[in-house]
């Protein structure tokens, strides 16, 4: 891979990098529709990381789909794939990690002590492996992308780091590779999500700023339905994922919720439409 990648880059070709897990849907589809129309030679990488797994979650049971997951890559004329072995990107002697502090620690770093640093280490690695001059990240795992791109800057990183939106089914529900653990009854129950981020953007529509009333309403909506448990659901500043009082800048209300045993995250990100306006535009 870095042979392949030493010499795209000698030929003054822009090359980009999807990463991913696998069990690819139309949300990485989507980031590598993207990628392609702005990079070319266009990368892609399957790795299911175990380092961002806690010792308790879904590592094992991962959905592993390799052989339709490289049909799509082809259909999305990917030209080059990496997927490289635990063992070659982890061997024995590992013992580099790489860490953003603070960012980290809050929400989805709170529930999963680790995550992140498994996340960043890895696409640290991969960055090195790949050389992108784009890397193409999704909306939906917000935090990690804010947390990326600090690494990026902190690190003097080469790479731009693009975050493309949310890809959503008909009914709402954010694609997750994780929704195939969703029985039917679950399935349904999941759309509470994004109806609860429906919610309080109606009420941020009839010009609702008050961070507490919207997150009762987040509350409610999620309480309601009988299937969810509520692990987190906050109204944040885009930039430090720290909580925010009024909804007057640029703000992320973020969600994770059990569904039975899976565990969904998603978000609405919400910002002035102007600079001091106080009308919203909202990206669900
Ligand atoms: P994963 O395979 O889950 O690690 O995801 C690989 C990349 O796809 C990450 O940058 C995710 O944020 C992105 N992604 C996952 N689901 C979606 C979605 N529904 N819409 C947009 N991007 C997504």
């Amino acid at each position: 891979m870095k042979e392949k990648a030493r010499q795209a880059r000698a030929e003054n070709r822009i090359i980009g990098l999807v990463p991913t897990m696998g069990a690819l849907h139309e949300g990485h589809a989507s980031l590598i529709a993207r990628a392609k129309r702005e990079c070319s030679p266009l990368c892609a990488s399957i790795f299911v990381n175990p380092k961002q797994f806690g010792p308790n979650e879904d590592f094992a049971k991962y959905p592993r789909t390799f052989e339709s997951d490289c049909e799509k890559m082809k259909r999305g004329r990917v030209e080059a794939l990496f997927v490289p072995e635990a063992a070659e990107m982890y061997p024995k002697d590992f013992s580099t990690y790489v860490y953003v502090e603070g960012l980290s620690e809050r929400l989805e770093g709170k529930s999963r002590p680790g995550h992140f640093r498994g996340v960043t280490t890895v696409v640290m690695k991969l960055l090195q492996i790949v050389q992108p001059h784009r890397a193409y990240f999704g909306r939906k795992d917000a935090q990690q992308a804010r947390i990326i791109m600090q690494m990026a800057g902190d690190l003097n990183l080469d790479s731009e780091i693009v975050v493309c939106p949310i890809v959503r089914e008909p009914d709402g529900l954010a694609l997750s590779s994780r929704n195939v653990y969703l029985n039917p009854e679950q399935r349904k129950a999941a759309t509470v999500l994004s109806r609860a981020l429906e919610a309080a953007k109606k009420e941020m529509e009839a010009g609702s700023r008050d961070a507490p009333h919207l997150q009762d309403t987040l509350r409610r909506k999620l309480d309601s339905e009988r299937l969810a448990a509520v692990d987190y659901a906050e109204i944040v500043d885009a930039e430090s994922f720290e909580p925010v009082v009024r909804v007057n800048r640029a703000c992320y209300i973020v969600l994770a919720v059990f569904i039975g045993k899976t565990r969904l995250i998603d978000n609405l990100y919400v910002e002035p439409k102007s600079s001091g306006s106080d009308e919203l535009v909202f990206h669900l």
